[in-house]
């Protein structure tokens, strides 16, 4: 097993791999971000993951600092959760009937998110944030959408417009295949914009069913949205009789114990909430949920239809409840504390090296922008250097740290990031600032 050291690590194993991904799945990759195309080179294909560290196929180690993107909270196949899903998995994979731990699961969302009364399970963040619409739409009568420029909340053709991440990173301002006529239901505002947001429902209000937020987004990296934004989101909805969906697939349960909701200064809770990511502890699991009176609108008991064959499936659920028992104070302070190291080594290494930048920030959720402007909205995150970030990601890698192959991605710490595992990246940010600026 090669150590993480400097220097170019064997990949010959995951070169021979991407091409025979590439000779049957799409681009090699089941989901476009993983493929580098935003930082070059080829991707790693990892066998084996524990704690913060990552194994591929060529036995290099990297040090984590994507998580899957937000779920492994805990860290990498965490002993407890490994437990519990194994004897789970030991009783059955999947009933189609209602089972104990969906219900404990939907138990633990509620107790810990106060407006959520009620919650239904789905599979991933997407299915949760278009069942949330459909719900939403059946709920008012209503057919039009707000969304934020920035703000991804999954690839749900209505939501697929000025989506950040993944599609910033590929320079498409849309899909193809999204009907005119569906694009044409949803209005797209710039974020943290209140006079933009007066002005869409002056003209349109009667006919918004929904705005929905990435609660403090983080795919265009982390951008907190300010107090008065979300204050105006909460009147005018009130005011025009549209809900309020906060989308907390990437917070829920990581910015803070309670998400952002527990840092929010919205005031009032918005109506509806979608989760994932935490929620599976890296199963598919995620859920919509909120007040009783809307949620009760869904099928059995309502008339919005909404089904999943292996929504609430036992041994994802049982993931997921193990995991959110786990995620105590104690876990959300290590993780703040691996956020205040890691950023603090940024501040400083690009400082010393002169490279211009900002930290985002939400709670325990940090990104780094490479730009010297201040980070509010899209426009402003689109200020950054991307080719300055390429060169960093790979000074990192070839270190042995693992970031976001995006600059408009979360860095994403877990409870396994403690101790010399902060150390080894602090050392890796500064070699590599060095390095892209010597
Ligand atoms: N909403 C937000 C805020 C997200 O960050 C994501 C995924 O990154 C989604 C929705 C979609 O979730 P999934 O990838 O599980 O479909």
């Amino acid at each position: 097993t090669a150590s993480p050291a400097e220097g170019a690590q064997p990949t010959a194993s995951s070169a021979a791999w991407l091409e025979r991904g590439r000779a049957v799945i799409p681009g090699g990759v089941n989901s476009p971000v993983r493929a580098f195309g935003a930082v070059g080179g080829e991707p790693r294909f990892v066998v084996e993951a524990e704690g913060a560290v990552l194994r591929d196929v060529d036995g290099n180690e990297y040090l984590d600092l994507v998580g899957s993107w937000g779920p492994m909270i805990l860290g990498h196949t965490h002993p407890e959760v490994l437990e519990a899903v194994t004897a789970a998995a030991s009783r059955g994979f999947s009933f189609g009937t209602p089972n104990p731990t969906e219900v404990e699961l939907a138990e633990e969302i509620v107790r810990r998110i106060d407006p959520v009364e009620s919650v239904r399970l789905v599979n991933s963040g997407t299915e949760a944030t278009m069942s949330a619409l459909r719900l939403a739409r059946g709920f008012t009568g209503r057919e039009l959408v707000v969304k934020f420029a920035g703000n991804y909340h999954g690839h749900v053709d209505a939501l697929l417009a000025s989506a950040g991440s993944g599609l910033a990173t590929f320079a498409l301002p849309d899909s193809a295949g999204v009907p005119a006529a569906t694009a044409a239901q949803t209005l797209v505002l710039p974020f943290n914009d209140v006079p933009a947001l007066e002005a869409a429902f002056a003209e349109h209000g009667a006919g918004v069913a929904a705005v929905i937020v990435e609660a403090s987004p983080g795919n265009m990296g982390i951008v907190p949205p300010t107090p008065e934004f979300e204050q105006a989101m909460r009147r005018l909805t009130r005011e025009h009789g549209a809900l309020l969906i906060s989308d907390e697939v990437m917070t829920g349960f990581r910015a803070s114990r309670t998400g952002w909701l527990g840092l929010s200064q919205m005031g009032d809770a918005p109506d509806l909430f979608t989760f994932g990511k935490v929620v599976g502890g890296g199963f598919p699991v995620a859920a919509f949920g909120g007040r009783a009176e809307v949620m009760a609108q869904l099928a059995p008991a309502g008339p919005v239809y909404q089904a999943g064959t292996l929504s609430g499936n036992p041994v994802a659920a049982t993931a997921g409840l193990t995991t959110l028992r786990r995620c105590t104070d104690e876990v959300y302070a290590t993780l703040d504390h691996a956020r205040e190291v890691i950023t603090g080594a940024v501040t400083e290494a690009f400082t010393a090296a002169g490279i211009p930048h900002r930290i985002g920030r939400a709670g325990t959720m940090f990104s780094v922008f490479l730009t010297d402007a201040e980070v509010t909205d899209y426009a402003s995150a689109q200020q950054q250097d991307t080719a300055l970030h390429a060169r960093f990601f790979h000074a990192m890698l070839r270190r042995g740290v693992h970031l976001p192959p995006s600059a408009f991605e979360a860095w994403f710490v877990s409870a396994a990031h403690t101790g010399d595992v902060l150390d080894r990246i602090v050392e890796a940010i500064h070699a590599s600032a060095r390095e892209i600026t010597a």
